[in-house]
């Protein structure tokens, strides 16, 4: 069994770490924190974080099933993988063993702390070869870094060959296991026992989705996860992004995402080697896919002129002729592969259109393809901009609208115009309609209860049966709906049926523009049809 400590350079076993002001207090009750030179002020912010992001860890033990003493948290896995050269690489002295090809912060952190670094490249299949590796390793020779899966290739290392590099290695291995939640091998947290010279690296930034959080992981036995704390920055880990990690650490989300992902990129992997152009592809254990391509470069750049990046690997040892392409949402893989076929693109639906008339100026910016975020609405009517808001929200799309109307007369124009030209923007999103689902109905329940049938069939007819019972809400008049929907038919030139009931008229009018949201975005859903849908065989 290798004792780790006997590999830690000696300056950093023998450092006395800094200690916090927080540190000192062991916590109780106090009145007045006047230890740390904070401001009093409280702003959310106006104190430092936990030093060692007890609640976090708490949270993460329960979820992994480590105990807080073997848990590491880093500002990002780079945090991590740094600190793995400082405590035990003496600069100028010790080297490191990296895979090739594999994540380029490996050799970038060696780099930068002047530790020299050897490489095992691995085989044509991706496969690594054991012995060739161990036999890289020198009486200097502290770390090696492993990923697995592997970053470009996707590949995993299996279990059995961790376990005979682990035993065969006289310095500490780093896993990183940044893809791991994608992988069907499943994480090596239970080697930890049997190991003392595993170090594993996570990450919040793939499959937990909050790459901009900065929260990386590292697990290993405690006596080392002890140096990690010792040696980093004291507030390593900033208050937004521990509170937002510890809210954000649910095992539903990542699930339903992770399953989403892996279909996917099943769904890319059967449909890719049909594509023009595609010499192979390589099965993958992460959320990406790595594809060779007769002319690269060309692609790439086909992919960039439609608006699509993908990362040109191409000129990495063993890539030769690679691109990697993450795995995307359904519509993003569904234009991506459309591209690489070669056909008409999906038309874009991005849509901007400006009306000015003598008593407004609207302008309606929609996306039917692009997730609602950073909507704007601004009508000058605030209850009326909270309804529209619902379009984006619940409908799936980005959707900006302003209108600059003659409020001093009344609400009228202002709501008429806003119907018309948000429905002459869907007509004009929507094109010829190919493609499209057509129909949705929704009957989302709140306190009210509404149900909006919506066709796209072609012709403009508005059925509403509604009843306010007052006759504004807040600052908008509850007769306009109404008229709203009536112009947003006219302008779309769709068929919209609207049942609606409730207590509260906010409410009503609240379900009824998410009951149409949602119904939106079922009809404009994109099928993989290639003619318009029509229910008599004509549109
Ligand atoms: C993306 C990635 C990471 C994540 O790094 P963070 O600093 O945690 O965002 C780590 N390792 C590999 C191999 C990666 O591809």
């Amino acid at each position: 069994m290798i004792d780790p400590l006997k590999l830690v350079r000696p300056n950093i076993l023998a450092l006395s770490p800094y200690s916090t002001a927080r540190d000192e207090y062991k916590g109780g009750n106090f009145n007045a924190l006047l230890d740390a030179n904070e401001s009093p002020y409280e702003t959310g912010l106006n104190r430092y974080p936990d030093p060692r992001q007890a609640a976090l860890k708490k949270r993460l033990s329960e979820l992994k099933g480590i105990p807080s003493g073997r848990i590491f948290i880093g500002n990002g896995s780079d945090e991590a993988i740094d600190l793995c050269y400082r405590i035990f690489c003496r600069p100028g002295v010790d080297n490191a063993i990296l895979m090739a090809p594999s994540y380029g912060m490996y050799k970038v952190c060696a780099d930068t702390n002047d530790i020299a670094t050897k490489q095992i490249m691995l085989r044509e299949d991706f496969s690594l070869d054991t012995q060739a590796l161990l036999a890289l390793q020198d009486d200097k020779t502290k770390l090696l870094f492993l990923c697995s899966p592997n970053n470009p290739t996707g590949t995993v290392i299996p279990f059995l060959q961790l376990e005979d590099i682990l035993e065969g290695f006289g310095g500490m291995v780093v896993l990183d296991e940044a893809y791991v939640d994608f992988s069907a091998e499943g994480s090596a947290l239970g080697l930890l026992d049997k190991y003392s010279n595993l170090i594993i690296l996570q990450t919040m930034s793939k499959a937990w989705g909050m790459a901009g959080l900065r929260v990386g992981l590292a697990f290993s036995r405690e006596e080392v996860i002890s140096i990690f704390d010792k040696v980093k920055y004291p507030y390593n880990v900033n208050i937004l992004s521990q509170r937002t990690a510890l809210g954000a650490l649910d095992r539903r989300t990542l699930d339903a995402h992770v399953e989403e992902v892996l279909s996917q990129r099943e769904m890319l992997r059967r449909e890719l080697p049909s594509c023009p152009g595609v010499v192979k592809v390589y099965d993958s254990e992460a959320n990406f896919l790595l594809v060779q391509f007769r002319d690269p470069k060309g692609v790439y750049d086909k992919l960039i002129s439609k608006g699509i990046i993908v990362r040109d690997r191409s000129s990495v040892p063993l890539c030769g002729g690679c691109l990697r392409i993450t795995v995307g949402t359904p519509a993003q893989n569904d234009s991506l592969l459309r591209i690489l076929r070669g056909e008409e693109p999906a038309h874009s639906r991005h849509v901007t259109l400006s009306r000015r008339t003598a008593e407004t100026f609207v302008t309606v910016d929609l996306d039917l393809d692009s997730p609602p975020v950073d909507c704007k609405i601004s009508t000058g009517l605030g209850f009326f901009d909270h309804m529209l808001m619902q379009i984006p929200h619940h409908g799936g799309v980005r959707l900006n609208i302003s209108v600059q109307g003659d409020l001093q007369v009344d609400e009228h124009h202002t709501m008429e115009d806003t119907g018309i030209v948000l429905g002459k923007a869907i007509a004009e999103a929507l094109g010829d309609k190919v493609g499209i689902s057509r129909y949705g109905f929704s009957l989302p329940m709140d306190e009210s209860e509404a149900m909006v049938l919506l066709d796209f069939g072609g012709r403009a007819d508005l059925e509403w049966d509604v009843h306010f019972t007052r006759d504004m809400v807040g600052d908008t008049p509850t007769e306009m709906f109404k008229h709203f929907f009536y112009s947003l038919c006219s302008g779309a030139n769709c068929n919209i049926h609207v049942n609606a009931d409730g207590e509260n008229n906010h409410h009503l009018a609240e379900s009824i523009f998410k009951a149409f949201a949602r119904a939106l975005g079922m009809a404009v859903a994109r099928t993989s049809s290639t003619s318009a849908p029509s229910s008599k065989g004509v549109l």
